[in-house]
């Protein structure tokens, strides 16, 4: 707060209204200091993290919402911009002024009051260790919990072990699919996110719950490196989410796109710019509109999140192939119900599938994907002449799961118990798309979800804390604040449950969801800096269009 009304300072002379400038100035400040987590002595780096955090609030503000608070239509012309750059100027200013002054007050307030994070520890040393296999949004906030918990207790470490290096903003991967979002913006690195926990990137291949140690395979980086490829723990937690299930379609397997990795949403774009560019030089008509044909199976969220956003995507560089004509282009979503997101109200799901249609979507509902064969996918009720499948139809549980001697649900996910322990191994604990956790009030089974995975990870982690003092766990309850999707271009539907209220929801659609997508999200995403960046590219994207730049050669 105190650093913000000084950085004011530098917004008075752009934006005028001295008292406004001011009280905007505290409040961004205010904001940027819950959510900033400084680390000591690192002005350089707040001061360029939130000296680029003045441009997004530069275009959300000064652009957009200024002009509309005064009942003018924001407008992107040269001569808008020419007058709104002092402003531009000023809140970069502003936001340098904000970092640097931000870590001076916390490193000045680290020194009065002392450290704020526990060294690291050595696992050697550790008499108990705790073991989490899978760094995404279950695994990194058990090991975000239990550091907390056991900050003040060096005898337990604290391992994680994951594939990749980085959690994954699910999300978000739309975005990334439709070239809105840089890939790397909504990957949060663990290693610097987690403070006490040892980070292993390894792919586990094996659980030896007898022996109790979970065991790395040949392709993990920690071969020849001395470090063990055994690990051994005392509480495991099992946070290995889910894969894609293709039902045994082994042509579907082989030849569609996947969308549940970074890797898969690069791969989808630049699979559809390499389609741009064959359809561009392609002279038979129906070999272009089968190029310009991107089919997407499933009509849960992921699918039609990604079919909106690849839509949006396809129209907005057309402009960039003078020789493909928008009526050319097609995004078809094949869904098996008669109704898509079934995970919203219907009305909700009908606006959304409307609002879609109006912008070129088209919908085969009640109708399977059979199989797919190069340039062709074969449905229940048809076939549609396609060089592009994205399976998002089906997901299963980790199947490393299956080689464990544990209960698992028709699914293969491990059952637990109401305090997410597995029934008859002590120190074994399941969560996320991986764990079939059933609801302590209500009995229902937990939606494979992040918002789940968070709320279980936070409880388990009190679990795990509470069974190495002899203390009783405390089981599971959550019930879902709601649920949002983008369906496109700054459209999207939002049912949120009514606090107090947990039978009753609100819906929202339109304009004002979307930048409750937005706002909500942008809160979630880890890390302030990665807000930044995502914040920045938004902005970027207001003004410019998409980029057809491909980052993976194809052919
Ligand atoms: C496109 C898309 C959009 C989504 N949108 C939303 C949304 O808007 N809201 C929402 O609540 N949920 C959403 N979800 C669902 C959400 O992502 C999952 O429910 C959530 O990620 C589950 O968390 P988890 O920790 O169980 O698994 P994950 O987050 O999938 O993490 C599993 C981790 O385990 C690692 N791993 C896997 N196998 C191994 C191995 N053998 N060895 C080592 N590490 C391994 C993986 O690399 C990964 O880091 C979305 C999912 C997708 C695919």
């Amino acid at each position: 707060m105190l650093a913000g009304a000084m950085a004011s300072v530098c917004l008075v002379p752009t934006l005028g209204y001295p008292r406004w400038s001011i009280i905007l100035g505290i409040a961004v400040g205010t904001a940027y200091a819950v959510i900033s987590r400084p680390t000591r002595g690192a002005y350089v780096d707040n001061l360029m993290a939130a000296g680029a955090l003045g441009i997004p609030i530069w275009g959300l503000l000064s652009v957009i919402a200024f002009p509309l608070g005064s009942g003018q239509m924001p407008e992107w012309s040269a001569e808008q911009m020419r007058a709104h750059f002092p402003a531009l100027v000023g809140w970069v200013l502003y936001g340098a002024a904000l970092g640097i002054i931000s870590q001076g007050l916390s490193d000045i307030a680290e020194r009065v009051l002392g450290p704020e994070t526990a060294p690291r520890l050595q696992v050697s040393s550790a008499k108990r260790r705790i073991v989490i296999l899978g760094g995404g949004f279950g695994g990194m906030r058990t090991a975000e919990c239990l550091e907390e918990h056991l900050r003040a207790d060096p005898s337990v470490s604290i391992t994680l072990v994951s594939d990749t290096n980085a959690l994954l903003f699910t999300p978000m991967l739309a975005e990334v699919a439709g070239s809105s979002l840089e890939p790397s913006h909504i990957s949060t690195p663990l290693r610097s996110s987690l403070h006490r926990t040892e980070f292993i990137r390894g792919h586990a291949v094996e659980i030896d719950l007898e022996q109790r140690q979970v065991i790395l395979g040949n392709g993990s980086p920690e071969l020849g490196t001395g470090r063990p490829r055994e690990i051994p723990y005392d509480h495991l937690v099992l946070a290995l989410g889910s894969v894609s299930n293709y039902f045994g379609m082994a042509n579907i397997e082989k030849f569609a796109l996947g969308f549940k990795s970074l890797v898969d949403a690069i791969r989808i774009r630049n699979h559809v710019i390499e389609m741009f560019e064959r359809a561009d030089r392609e002279s038979q008509p129906s070999e272009r509109r089968a190029l310009l044909t991107f089919v997407i199976a499933g009509g849960g969220f992921a699918g039609v999140e990604l079919a909106g956003a690849l839509n949006d995507f396809a129209h907005g560089i057309i402009a960039d192939y003078p020789n493909l004509r928008s009526e050319e282009l097609t995004v078809v979503l094949v869904h098996a119900r008669d109704r898509i997101l079934p995970e919203l109200s219907e009305s909700l799901a009908r606006y959304a599938q409307q609002k879609m249609e109006e912008r070129g979507v088209r919908f085969r509902l009640n109708s399977r994907l059979t199989d797919t064969q190069p340039g062709a996918v074969v449905l229940s009720d048809g076939e549609i002449r396609a060089t592009t499948l994205v399976w998002t139809a089906g997901t299963a549980p980790n199947p490393l799961l299956k080689s464990l001697p544990v209960e698992r649900d028709l699914r293969g996910a491990v059952f637990v118990d109401d305090t997410l322990a597995v029934k008859g191994h002590r120190g074994l604990w399941a969560i996320g798309d991986c764990a079939a956790v059933s609801d302590a009030k209500t009995g229902k089974t937990c939606p494979p979800t992040a918002q789940f995975a968070l709320r279980q990870a936070e409880v388990l982690a009190k679990n795990v804390h509470a069974q190495l003092e002899g203390r009783r766990a405390q089981t599971f309850h959550f019930d879902s604040r709601g649920a949002l999707c983008v369906v496109g271009h700054q459209t999207a539907c939002a049912e949120l449950t009514v606090p107090l209220a947990r039978t009753k929801s609100m819906r929202f659609s339109g304009l004002f969801a979307w930048l409750l997508w937005r706002g909500i999200y942008l809160s979630k995403l880890p890390g302030i800096e990665r807000k930044i960046r995502v914040l920045m590219d938004w902005t970027v994207e207001l003004f410019f269009p998409r980029d057809i730049v491909q980052t993976i050669d194809l052919r």
